[in-house]
């Protein structure tokens, strides 16, 4: 999934300040999942808006929605009809999720209350890791299913640095370090012959010099 964090309140209330009357539009897949931008958050984010302006004799009124997917013209539709009376919207979607509003609505005025920071995994509750680059190209077969772009701190494709201690990395020692992971996994597996192979460097150029896409004629209509 995407994950993101909320901005600081200071940002969100200068992004918003000229305004009076504000949609905050929530998204309820990944944003909600790492627990920044789902509806509970928005009711958090609406309350503490709320209290603010009632702190500094400002009038503000604020309506809160929350749509399953703000990056899917089908969910987006469902701010038609509505978007149109607000001032501003918060959008508290993942980059991708601001600009598809944004894109939808052109002339509505669209501000991002979220950082959107990486593709990760939910590790336990309230801890999130960033675990693929989207690279293009993936390898996850050949590494026991651990990513070493991501997850080695200098993303080595031939074995560790020789740097690691006590199974942490040497850049970040509160960071397993991914090469023991994968060396022990594929131990365990009894696949270690996969590491004679030599492994060409990451081709970057996959990851493309623009914004990438997908087109798929069997998902056309
Ligand atoms: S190899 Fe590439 S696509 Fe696969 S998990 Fe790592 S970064 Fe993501
Ligand atoms: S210690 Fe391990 S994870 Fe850290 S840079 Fe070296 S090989 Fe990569």
């Amino acid at each position: 999934m995407i994950t993101a964090v909320r901005k600081p309140m200071e940002e969100i209330r200068g992004m918003i300040a000229p305004f009076k009357k504000i949609l905050i539009v929530g998204c309820g897949t990944c944003v909600a999942e790492c627990a920044s931008g789902g509806e509970k958050e928005v009711g958090l984010l609406a309350s503490a808006l709320r209290i603010d302006a009632k702190n500094r004799k400002r009038e503000i009124e604020i309506k809160e929605m929350t749509i399953d997917r703000q990056c899917v013209y089908e969910f987006i539709d469902q701010l038609t009809g509505i978007i149109e009376n607000y001032e501003a919207v918060l959008s508290l979607g993942c980059g991708a999720g601001v600009q598809a509003l944004a894109e939808i609505f052109p002339v509505a005025k669209i501000f991002p209350a979220l950082n959107t920071t990486f593709i990760g995994q939910t590790k336990e509750p309230g801890l999130w890791i960033e675990n693929c680059r989207a690279c293009g190209d993936c390898k996850l077969g050949d590494f026991a299913a651990i990513c070493p772009v991501t997850r080695c701190s200098k993303s080595l494709f031939n074995g560790p640095c020789g740097g690691s201690k006590d199974g942490n990395c040497e850049v970040d020692p509160e960071l397993p370090c991914a090469w023991n992971l994968i060396i022990t996994r594929l131990e365990e597996k009894g696949e270690l012959g996969r590491l004679e192979k030599i492994y060409e460097p990451v081709d970057w150029s996959k990851m493309g010099k623009g914004p990438r896409k997908i087109m798929r004629e069997d998902q056309s209509i």
